[in-house]
């Protein structure tokens, strides 16, 4: 998948269809800005938007992330390659985030830490020591809060007993039992509770 030959590809059969790029944009609900991004190579669609664009510009999905017209003959081959990549873009920005997690997750935890250590130990007023400990309680706080954010929108969760995939609704996924990569969690598709595994796609 190449981001440089799509983005020509959308340029091109935008201008097939006598399509300014604000026109474009317009009629998908974002800014021209977006589409010069695409059409210059910096950025590909949003999933969100992939559809209507296609249907627009009077193409296949599968011409769009090819970057050009397919002929019947070699549009299965096209297709396998283009899947295989979406997948590995996929995979990359989930281990980039889980990656994320991990660094925000220890950050938080040191500083916390050290706070309280300094807290303990510094020679501060009672006045001095409830700042800094509430300090530290509020940057854990927001590390907890970034972490699970990160933890329920990368990926999904596989239920144990029917292996649904789904992404959990904020408040059960907050209030939950975990260990390790593990949920216990109530499968909205057969709603039975068990330790639901974490997948990354
Ligand atoms: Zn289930």
């Amino acid at each position: 998948m190449n981001q440089e030959q799509i983005g020509k590809f959308i340029a091109t059969c935008r201008k097939k269809k006598n399509l300014t790029q604000l026109e474009l944009a317009e009629k998908l609900g974002i800014t021209d800005r977006a589409v010069s991004k695409w059409e210059r190579g910096l950025n590909l669609p949003d999933a969100s938007l992939i559809k209507e664009l296609c249907s627009i510009l009077s193409i296949s999905i599968n011409e769009l992330f090819s970057g050009e017209f397919i002929t019947d003959e070699n549009y299965m081959k096209k297709a396998e390659g283009n899947l295989v990549d979406l997948k590995r873009r996929e995979e990359e920005q989930n281990k980039l985030l889980f990656l994320l997690e991990l660094v925000i997750g220890l950050s938080c935890t040191i500083s916390f830490i050290t706070l309280i250590l300094i807290a303990c130990f510094a020679n501060f007023t009672l006045l001095g020591k409830g700042v800094v400990i509430g300090i530290s309680l509020l940057i854990f706080a927001t590390g907890i809060f970034f972490s699970l954010k990160i933890e329920r929108e990368v990926g999904f969760y596989e239920c144990h007993n029917c292996h649904h995939k789904y992404i959990p609704k904020l408040l059960p996924f907050f209030f939950s039992m975990n260990f390790l990569r593990r949920r216990y969690l109530k499968c909205p598709y057969c709603h039975k509770k068990s330790w639901n595994k974490k997948v990354a796609s």
